[in-house]
């Protein structure tokens, strides 16, 4: 219901600034999960700001990422199992714009890869699915 209430929020928002319905539409799913799909419901993303900038749009702006917590952060995330899921460096190859706030949980050794190796995790998991002794596992979960 939250996420209805916040889609429905943003999109008429961008109605009312002279968008057509398509537009509105549009501009909302860059940053707005449709209801129902979005990766906190999973439980394994979090969103995380810095107390100094609550006061804006509850600190979720591109500006976090000058903040001292983010290059926190950035630099130790990867230690603790979880990734900047939507980096700017990979907007092309995944679906949602830049969020320099929202972390997701993928675990320690999977983070440390994807780190070391620049990848987001749409890439780590082509990469994962290529692998043959891979592939075997997780048909054999799937039987
Ligand atoms: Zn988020």
């Amino acid at each position: 219901e939250l996420q209805q209430q916040i889609y429905e929020n943003v999109y008429w928002g961008h109605l009312n600034n002279d968008n057509s319905e398509a537009e509105a539409k549009e501009l909302t799913e860059e940053y707005i999960a449709i209801p129902g799909t979005s990766e906190h419901m999973t439980g394994l993303a979090a969103d995380i700001s810095d107390p100094a900038l609550y006061h804006l749009e509850n600190g979720l702006i591109t500006e976090f990422e000058d903040t001292a917590t983010a290059q926190w952060l950035y630099e130790n995330a990867a230690d603790y199992g979880f990734i900047l899921r939507y980096p700017s460096d990979k907007e092309g190859i995944i679906d949602v714009k830049y969020e320099s706030w929202h972390f997701r949980y993928v675990g320690r050794e999977n983070a440390q890869y994807m780190d070391g190796n620049n990848l987001a995790l749409e890439e780590y998991i082509a990469i994962l699915q290529k692998n043959e002794a891979i592939r075997e596992q997780i048909s054999e979960l799937s039987e």
